[in-house]
């Protein structure tokens, strides 16, 4: 697997600084962008893992650039996680209704934010860029975020697509409804068990509409399976 590019948006040289070195530590690539309009733009230069926001940035905020990248189809898939002196509430809902995957308080501690930089990562990268993964007549393209079954393309929408690259990490193993929250949703708040299985019967339906078997098992009070 290649090394996880992370790139890091923050307007404060010295925050920027501590915050490159601590995650370069861990064996990730770094990019940094000191504004929103030159993360976005950092982005069509070459696609990160990860990216690492703060929200109070000049030139475009954080919340329209995460607002921007989740909108666009090459950017969509990629974990976002806000930083902000913000914490009432109000904002932490706004910045997860534009889409960032996870929300840190400033300040915050360099060990916590480099544990959720890797929780989001490990969500993500089981279909990493440029991996493929295959399952039966399923297949994931992990550079362009493609999904197919008998090589026609089935349209998923981002949880749907990291629900199923999870299940194909692991084909056989039964997973919790609560273990899949953790994987595909990971901190998001406002989403219990039941969301798993609205999206687990999307993810069926877009699987068998050109016909063939339902690939994903029911395993009665537990929760689901491939094959
Ligand atoms: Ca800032």
């Amino acid at each position: 697997m290649s090394q996880p590019v992370v790139l890091l948006v923050e307007d404060e040289p010295a925050q920027r600084a501590v915050l490159s070195y601590n995650i370069k530590a861990e064996g990730f690539l770094v990019l940094e962008a000191d504004n929103g309009e030159d993360a976005v733009h950092e982005t069509r230069e070459r696609l990160p893992d990860l990216i690492v926001l703060d929200w109070m940035l000049p030139k475009m905020s954080g919340l329209e650039a995460c607002r921007r990248l989740k909108l666009r189809e090459e950017t969509k898939y990629i974990p976002i996680i806000m930083l902000s002196a913000r914490s009432e509430e109000f904002d932490r809902v706004r910045g997860l209704e534009t889409g960032a995957d996870d929300y840190v308080v400033k300040p915050y501690s360099i060990a916590e934010l480099i544990a959720r930089v890797k929780v989001q990562l490990r969500r993500t990268r089981a279909c990493a860029v440029g991996e493929q993964l295959e399952y039966g007549d399923i297949r994931l393209d992990g550079e362009t975020h493609k999904a197919y079954r008998a090589e026609k393309e089935v349209k998923l929408g981002p949880k749907e697509f990291r629900l199923l690259s999870t299940f194909m990490e692991k084909p056989g193993r039964v997973w919790t409804r609560e273990q899949l929250l953790d994987r595909v949703w990971g901190h998001e708040i406002y989403v219990d068990t039941r969301t798993v299985d609205v999206c687990i019967g999307r993810l069926r339906k877009s699987l068998c509409q050109f016909g063939g078997e339902d690939p994903l098992r029911t395993v009665r009070s537990v929760g689901y399976s491939l094959g």
